[in-house]
């Protein structure tokens, strides 16, 4: 059955491969974008999460072109990497308010219209970083643990609605975000790597596509790792 998905950061990376995903079993797909336009094929809408009132707009043009959002990806993130004792108020709040707060924004908002039709999907993508920790990564680190939490928690609310609430966590994926890590960074993080490479995005969408289709109905309140096997033991 066609469902109707919102990724947002869909425009690129891990987003851009999930939606991809998503419109080639059938769906209707909407990503968001800040002002980069929507990738051929695709459904776009402009919207910085960090804003509420845009938030609520792209919803609202979604639901008038596609329909409601019964399965949404809180995929949008930043990082501002530094290590704590540098790390300005500024620096972590900015990560939050896009990483937590901006998920927490989305996922409100599809909420109204997924309990209205007892019926919804939301995944968060966190990452390995969250339950791991990553020197350098305070900021991000805690909004992406702080994903879990939200979705345990959205679990135990909407559960009984049929909702179900979700966390993917990748490990080292080849996009924009990583590609800006020095060489010799990579490949230290890829010796710690039981796979011992990183992950093409694609890789990242399979989760993401399984875990909104009906063979993945009564899994909620999980954290599935994408990670080559990196954060064992979580
Ligand atoms: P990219 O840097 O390639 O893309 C980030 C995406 O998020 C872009 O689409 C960007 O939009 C969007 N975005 C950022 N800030 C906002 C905002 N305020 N409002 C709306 N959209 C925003 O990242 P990846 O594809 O690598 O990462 C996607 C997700 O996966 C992130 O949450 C990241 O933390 C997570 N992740 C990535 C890993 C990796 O190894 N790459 C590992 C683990 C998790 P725009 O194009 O407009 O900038």
């Amino acid at each position: 059955m066609a469902r109707t998905v919102l990724v947002t950061g869909g425009n690129r990376g891990i987003g851009l491969a999930i939606a991809q995903a998503f419109a080639k079993q059938g769906d209707r797909v909407a990503v968001t974008h800040r002002g980069s336009g929507a990738p051929e094929g695709l459904f776009g809408v402009q919207c910085d999460i960090t804003d509420s009132a845009a938030v609520d707009a792209a919803f609202t043009t979604v639901e008038n072109e596609l329909g409601p959002v019964e399965v949404l990806v809180a995929n949008a993130g930043i990082t501002q990497d530094t290590l704590l004792l540098r790390m300005s108020d500024e620096q972590f709040t900015d990560v939050l308010d896009t990483n937590l707060t901006g998920s927490f924004r989305c996922a409100k908002r599809a909420a109204t219209k997924m309990l209205r039709a007892r019926w919804g999907r939301i995944i968060f993508i966190s990452s390995v970083v969250g339950l791991y920790g990553s020197p350098g990564q305070v900021n991000y680190a805690a909004s992406k643990a702080g994903l879990v939490g939200m979705a345990r928690s959205i679990t135990r609310e909407l559960g009984s609605r049929n909702i179900t609430a979700n966390v993917v966590a990748p490990g080292f994926i080849e996009t924009d975000m990583t590609a800006v890590l020095p060489e010799a960074t990579q490949a230290e993080y890829k010796k710690s790597i039981p796979l011992g490479r990183m992950a093409k995005p694609e890789e990242v969408a399979g989760a993401v596509t399984w875990l909104a289709s009906d063979a993945a109905g009564y899994i909620t309140g999980a954290v599935i790792p994408v990670d080559g096997g990196l954060g064992m033991g979580h």
